[in-house]
């Protein structure tokens, strides 16, 4: 999807203009609620510093390079996600270390190289309030050392959480989510619900088979029997899971929740206590509650209560 096609994003989208242009900012932290669109701003600033031939709009979208970067295999494009049981961006992430956990690219290998076809090597570190201590002074000094041909993309849900010095590193761009009257043109009665992550939500839409699944599950609201709530209550962990591999497991539930909720509205619209229900469950993954309590919980209500 487009960054011109996402609601809101205003301040962002002004940003991915200006540096297709200009090459002056070397480090940018992106930051907003959960899911409002950090990913997909740090992917079109991506390919606006890797375009073969941006415009006065930002990337062409049409060249190897941008097509490289939207599937995430730029060869001179490196991600880096918190990762393993703490789940946590870590040292051997950042700079070479004996004996690391994984086979990894560390950044300090990847930008000692110049870049092989774009103009700028990027590298994406997403989540950066995940960076342990020892991960968060490597990366400090990589940032405060001049690397002329690579520039830096740090997204967060949790500015609050982020290393001071690092944030004044970095240019700082919020991604603001859409305001009540664009959402409303957009997402229409599920609005005040679909606008807590709504690009999060967009997204998954876009993965069919999960997608069918989980409006199969909403199709079970009407006609499955009580019984069938525990199952109902699993299967959507599961699609949770298929929809979104990349992010962490409880934010790509509170996506697919969001989606669910926009659904059920949809083809339930006499049953807007049904909404309220899976924003209560909502509101408990946020808040960390555990996905089974809050899941099982919710579908044994909603089949019991019609
Ligand atoms: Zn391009």
């Amino acid at each position: 999807m487009a960054l011109a096609d996402l609601p809101g994003l205003a301040g962002a989208k002004r940003l991915v203009q200006r540096l297709s242009r200009s090459a002056d900012v070397t480090a940018v932290l992106l930051y907003g609620t959960a899911g409002a669109g950090q990913l997909e701003v740090a992917h079109a600033l991506a390919a606006a510093w890797m375009c073969a031939a941006p415009t006065e709009d930002g990337p062409c979208g049409t060249c190897s390079g941008c097509g490289a970067v939207s599937r995430d295999v730029h060869v001179d494009l490196l991600w880096v996600r918190p990762a393993g049981a703490g789940n946590q961006i870590r040292i051997h992430q950042i700079t070479e270390v004996d004996d690391p956990p994984e086979v990894v690219t560390p950044i300090q290998r990847f930008i000692g190289t110049p870049p092989l076809m774009a103009p700028h090597k990027v590298v994406i570190l997403a989540d950066v309030h995940r960076l342990n201590d020892r991960a968060a002074n490597a990366l400090l000094k990589t940032l405060e050392e001049p690397h002329p041909y690579v520039r830096f993309i740090l997204t967060t849900s949790e500015i609050g959480e982020v290393m001071p010095t690092i944030r004044s590193r970095c240019l700082g761009v919020a991604c603001e989510l859409p305001g009540d009257e664009e959402a409303r043109a957009v997402y229409g009665d599920a609005a005040p619900l679909y606008q807590l992550a709504p690009h999060a939500a967009a997204r998954l839409q876009r993965q069919d088979e999960a997608f069918a699944k989980l409006n199969r599950l909403v199709d079970g609201l009407a006609s499955e029997p009580v019984g069938a709530a525990l199952r109902m209550a699993e299967e959507l962990r599961a699609i949770s899971g298929e929809l979104d591999g990349d992010s962490a497991e409880r934010e790509g539930l509170v996506a697919t929740l969001e989606l669910f909720a926009m659904l059920v509205s949809r083809r339930y619209p006499e049953r807007p206590d049904w909404s309220r229900r899976i924003l209560k469950a909502h509101r408990q993954v946020l808040g960390n509650v555990s996905s089974r309590t809050a899941l099982d919980a919710l579908f044994c209500r909603m089949l019991v209560e019609r």
